[in-house]
């Protein structure tokens, strides 16, 4: 079985003892192990940081450029290797992370004003790592990151890249294991000055509470529960059809999936009939298979919180238009974590349901009549990282998209994205901004020198 290594300083080093599982959650079994690393680790990864930083932080940013483009590169070359393995580490379709995941991956090094980080989640594995690893390097900093321990894979393949690519030893550290030992350890480090994450919003708390009393500088890209609202002067066919991608791409396991759909009463039943019909037709399957739109979830554990929101739905009085229950495969995926695409009505949407983030391929539906309506049902949430607003009105558009309280707005669209543009949330969804020079911001500090003439 693949055991993996942290690396630091520019080496692959093994644990003596004390590995993590990590499942193929199509398959439900285990098929890697990782390191459990713990303070000690984080400790000898900052150290090599710290060393590689006297020499990175001045070499000139052409090589640094060009360093970062020779590692775009040969990810460009293995772009397939890389999605295979991202597909069998988190559950995503091949095509989703063919498509998405690592193209983006191999953008990030080449745009050095991107976004930067240390911990990363699950749920887009290589991306948002390499969205905080690049601009961090390009900026001139070294950093010790921690991937998520549920999907490590590409990580640590991203490892091999950088020694491929000259990356001078010590500049990249990647350290693995869970949140509480090794994540806790690096936030805490007293010679960890910057950090920057991207998770959930309880972690985030538990973060931000750490780093506050050490006066780090932070970043929290946290959770959310994204409204999509949907007026009467819709193009109609095309706000279905992004509205399933919005609902169920990447199996709803996006920080910026539509989950809380609302639609203009008069066009109501329309829009859920063909919503409906849409999302019964999605292939749920094998991540592998071209045909399958919807692959696993992360973990049994994850698939059980989305099936305990599905039944605290029926509870609260909802009806379940489709989907509903674990979709059960036969042959080799008879284990894994599939969830059929569910589409719940009838809910208040100030009931939980309606409220928390579910992060499943799980959405609620509601009707409302005006346009205030529509804004204050919007609002009426903790988080707020996205909305996306389809009307062919163009005063309405723009109204709405500045009373909606959130960090990003699509207008008749979702999830078109120019990775310089700032991007983050407000209220429970974060703090701080990320992409291009927002991230060159954060890696860098200002500082005004007055010399006497
Ligand atoms: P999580 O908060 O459980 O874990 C995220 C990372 O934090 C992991 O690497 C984990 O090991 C680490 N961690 C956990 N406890 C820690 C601690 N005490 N100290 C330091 N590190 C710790 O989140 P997750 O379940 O991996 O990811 C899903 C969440 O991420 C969702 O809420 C989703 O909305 C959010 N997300 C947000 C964005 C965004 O850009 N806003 C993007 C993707 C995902």
């Amino acid at each position: 079985m693949l055991k993996l290594s942290n690396f630091i300083g520019g080496e692959f080093v093994s644990l003596q003892e004390n590995y993590i599982d990590s499942y193929d959650p199509s398959i439900g079994k285990v098929y890697a192990q990782i390191p459990d690393s713990s303070e000690h680790e984080i400790n000898l990864a900052v150290e090599a940081a710290q060393r590689a930083f006297h020499t990175w932080s001045k070499t000139p940013c052409s090589t640094r450029a060009q360093i970062m483009y020779r590692i775009a590169d040969i990810l460009e070359s293995k772009l397939d290797e890389f999605a295979l393995a991202e597909s069998r580490d988190q559950g995503k379709t091949l095509e989703f992370a063919k498509n998405a995941d690592i193209p983006r991956s191999i953008y990030n090094f080449r745009s050095p004003l991107g976004v930067a980080g240390l911990i990363s989640p699950w749920n887009l594995p290589l991306y948002l790592l390499t969205w905080k690893i690049a601009p961090c390097i390009a900026a001139g900093c070294t950093c010790v990151a921690k991937p998520s321990e549920f999907t490590s894979m590409t990580a640590y393949m991203l490892c091999d890249i950088f020694k491929q690519a000259g990356l001078p030893e010590g500049v990249v550290n990647m350290v693995f294991g869970i949140g509480p030992k090794a994540g806790q350890a690096l936030v805490s480090h007293p010679k960890v000055p910057l950090i920057s994450f991207t998770g959930g919003t309880v972690t985030g708390k538990k973060l931000y509470e750490t780093c506050a009393p050490l006066f780090k500088k932070v970043s929290l890209e946290l959770g959310g529960k994204n409204a999509n609202v949907i007026f009467e002067d819709c193009d109609f066919e095309k706000a279905v059809d992004t509205s399933i991608r919005a609902a169920f791409s990447n199996q709803g396991e996006i920080c910026l999936c539509g989950s809380r759909i609302f639609v203009q009463k008069s066009i109501y039943e329309k829009f859920l009939e063909s919503f409906v019909a849409k999302a019964r037709q999605l292939v749920v399957g094998d991540p592998r298979d071209p045909k399958t739109k919807v692959g696993a979830l992360i973990s049994e554990q994850h698939m059980e919180k989305v099936l305990g929101y599905i039944e605290l739905a029926k509870q609260e009085g909802g009806v379940i238009e489709c989907g509903g229950k674990r979709k059960q495969l036969d042959g080799e995926f008879s284990d894994g974590y599939f969830v059929e695409p569910t589409v719940i009505t009838n809910i208040s949407p100030s009931c939980r349901v309606a409220q928390e983030e579910i992060f499943g391929p799980v959405v609620t539906v509601h009707p409302f009549e005006t346009e205030e309506e529509a804004i204050d049902l919007a609002n009426d949430n903790q988080y707020g990282l996205s909305c996306s607003v389809w009307s062919e009105n163009g005063k309405r558009v723009r109204r709405v998209a500045e009373s909606i309280k959130v960090g990003y707005v699509w207008i008749n669209c979702w999830m078109v994205r120019d990775l310089r543009v700032p991007f983050g949330g407000v209220k429970q969804s974060g703090i701080g901004r990320e992409g291009g020079e927002y991230s060159m911001n954060f890696f860098t500090e200002m500082k005004s020198i007055c010399m006497a003439n």
